[in-house]
Parts: structure tokens; sequence; C-alpha cells
């Protein structure tokens, strides 16, 4: 029993089941037993592997395709160089080192991260020292171009899950059998957030949504189109949303998201359409696959080049993490980059049409 199911069951007993959002909130973020509050989840050693930690490519790429943002915009200076939930700092690392030849480009940025985990921040400081912390996204100074990257962050936001019912919504909550964390449902009921979603569902559908999300990407969208910026949007899910894409992963395997409250990792698919109707009055480009989105920034040639000084095991790892990374099977298809974009510039390379 973790000590967070015990605070769970008892927060239960005294006031009632509790929503998927409060649960996630919970075990993710507890300040004592929190998941990200407690531990570094990436990497071998951890529970689960994120694109940057796979191959240096990913990192490279983005960091090229935003510093082009930024020069197509009349580089701009000083900007914010922004990334929300920065798990070990690789990605930003990676970006950095990709545009340190981009003229002006260092001299001109500030960098700012987003991160809950002291555990996390931690770890980020030794590889990006000369960042700024934040604990929310509206924290970062509000008066300068915006160019942000997100990997896997909004997949980490809570949900909420419904179930439809004739013309309304059950409410799928948390509730306790003894021991035990189950899954309940509230009592059916009309739902204005939901009226879109009578078109597309049938009885007996589940929908999601991440209360969250509106109005941390209405942030960054506003601040793009006022200062100028860009920012690239990397996370798994898809148009709108259908099932039940709640998971919990441990130890690279999924498990019960009941399970193990604290212990592992929970995520849902991110809701491309909804981000897409957030980001006015900024443009939003996308969703694109991440392998298409990669191969049109160039990484087979760069994943050549990189082979070229590679021999044995690790010339066999590389090939595997190119292919990780694209292939339509592995991350490449169920991967989506989204892009936002001052309305009167273009959208980042690897938006074309
Ligand atoms: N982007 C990294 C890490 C992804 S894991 C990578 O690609 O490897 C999710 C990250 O978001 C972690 O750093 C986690 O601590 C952070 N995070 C999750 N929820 C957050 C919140 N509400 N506010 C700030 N950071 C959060």
């Amino acid at each position: 029993m973790t000590a967070l199911r015990e605070i769970l069951l008892r927060r239960i007993a005294a006031t009632g089941p509790i929503g998927i959002a409060d649960y996630m909130t919970e075990c993710l973020l507890h300040p004592v037993h929190g998941y990200y509050t407690t531990r570094d989840p990436l990497g071998t050693g951890g529970d689960f592997t994120t694109a940057p930690e796979i191959s240096q490519m990913f990192g490279e790429l983005i960091g090229l395709a935003l510093a082009q943002a930024w020069l197509e915009q009349g580089a701009p200076a000083p900007f914010a160089l922004v990334e929300p939930g920065p798990g070990r700092g690789t990605l930003m690392a990676d970006m950095l080192r990709a545009t340190a030849r981009v003229p002006g480009f260092h001299a001109a940025l500030q960098l700012h991260l987003v991160e809950a985990s002291p555990t996390l921040r931690a770890a980020q400081a030794e590889r990006l020292p000369d960042a700024t912390w934040h604990d929310r996204l509206d924290q970062i100074p509000d008066d300068l171009p915006l160019f942000l990257v997100a990997n896997e962050f909004f997949d980490a936001l809570p949900i909420r899950q419904f179930i439809r019912d004739g013309s309304g919504w059950r409410e799928r909550v948390i509730g306790r059998d003894g021991d035990r964390l189950v899954f309940g449902l509230t009592a059916p009921a009309p739902l204005t957030q939901l009226e879109h979603r009578l078109a597309d569902t049938v009885d007996g559908d589940m929908v999601e949504i991440s209360p969250a999300l509106p109005a941390l990407v209405g942030e960054i969208g506003a601040r793009i189109a006022e200062n100028g910026g860009a920012a690239l949007i990397v996370d798994y899910g898809g148009r709108g949303t259908t099932g039940d894409s709640f998971q919990a992963v441990q130890g690279h395997r999924k498990v019960d998201p009941l399970d193990a409250p604290g212990a592992a990792d929970l995520t849902a698919h991110v809701d491309f359409d909804a981000l897409a109707r957030a980001a006015a009055p900024a443009a939003c480009a996308g969703p694109v696959p991440q392998g298409v989105f990669l191969e049109r920034l160039g990484i087979t040639p760069r994943a050549q080049a990189l082979a070229a000084r590679l021999e044995g095991a690790a010339l066999d790892r590389h090939v595997a993490a190119h292919r990780r990374l694209t292939h339509p099977e592995e991350m490449g298809d169920l991967f989506k980059v989204a892009a936002l974009h001052p309305c009167n510039a273009p959208p980042p390379p690897g938006f074309e049409t």
C-alpha cells in the first residue's frame, strides 16, 4: 500500500469520490508523495523514455526549426526561450548545442523553464545553469517574443472523462471499495462544454477533456500574437478524443492507473483540436505526425552524418533510435507536432503543405 493510497482512501471516505483530474494532480504532483515530485522517472533505470532521451537528433532539429522561425521574424532581441516540463533538460541542452552557431541567437535568448518537480529542477540545473525556473507559465516575463518548445508536457495535464448517456454525460470518478480504489460514475447531466460532442458520439461513448489546456495554450497564443514568437508542441494524441486514453506506466510497462498512486506515471492523449481552438489569436499549424515532421526537417541526412562516425553496437543503437523516432509503427505516427505562430508570420519549418 503506497502512502498516497492511504491519504486518498481517507479523503474519499470523508468527502466522497474524486474526479480523475484531482487524482492525477495528487498522484503526479503531491508535495511529499507525488510521482514527479519525488523522482527522476526518465531513462534506463526509470519508468519511461522520451524522444530527446532516445537521440540527440530530436533536440538538434527542433532547436534549428525554432531558430529558423526566429530568423524569419527578424531575429528579435532579447527574446524568451521557454520550455515547460523539461524533464532532465536533455532537449534544451541539445537545442542550445545545435543553435550555438546561429548568429545572435544565444546572445538574444533568455532561458525560462517551467517545472513543478524539485528533483527534476536539480537535474535541469546541472545541464542548464543559466536558466530561470518558474512554477507556472504565466510567471514568465510577458513583454518578450516567446519561442517555446514542449515535449510530453501536455499529456501530463489532468483530464476528466465522461460517458455519454442520452443527451447527458456521466463523469467517471474514483471511489473506494474497502481498501481498493475503484472507478465509478456520477448521475447523467447535460454539460454545455460537451455540447459540441453530441454530434460525433453515441450512447456509451467516452470523451475526455483537459481542463487546464485551454488557459495554458491561450496564454501562449496571446503572447505569440502580441510579441511575436513560435511554439512547437509535441505529444501523443490526435484530433478530438474518443475512448479511454488514461494510462499508467511503471518500469516501461502499462499498469492499472489505480494500482500504485504516486508510483506510476499517469498520462492521457492530447486533443490537438482543443489545442488549435485555444491558440487564437495566434495561428495553429498541424498537427503533423512526428515522423513526417522530423523527415521534413532533415533527420535522415543528419542520421547518416552521425552514422559515419559510429560502428558496432553504437551504430546499431543509433539506427534503432532513428527508426524509433520516425517509423509509423513506433513513435512516428502516434506522436504529433503542432505549431503556434503569429498570423502574419509563416509557421516554423516542418509545417509546409
Ligand atoms: N519534456 C521532457 C520530460 C517529459 S515528462 C522530455 O521530453 O524528456 C513531463 C515533465 O513535465 C516533467 O518534467 C514533469 O515534472 C513536468 N510537469 C508535469 N506536470 C507539470 C505541471 N503541472 N507544471 C510544471 N511541470 C510539470
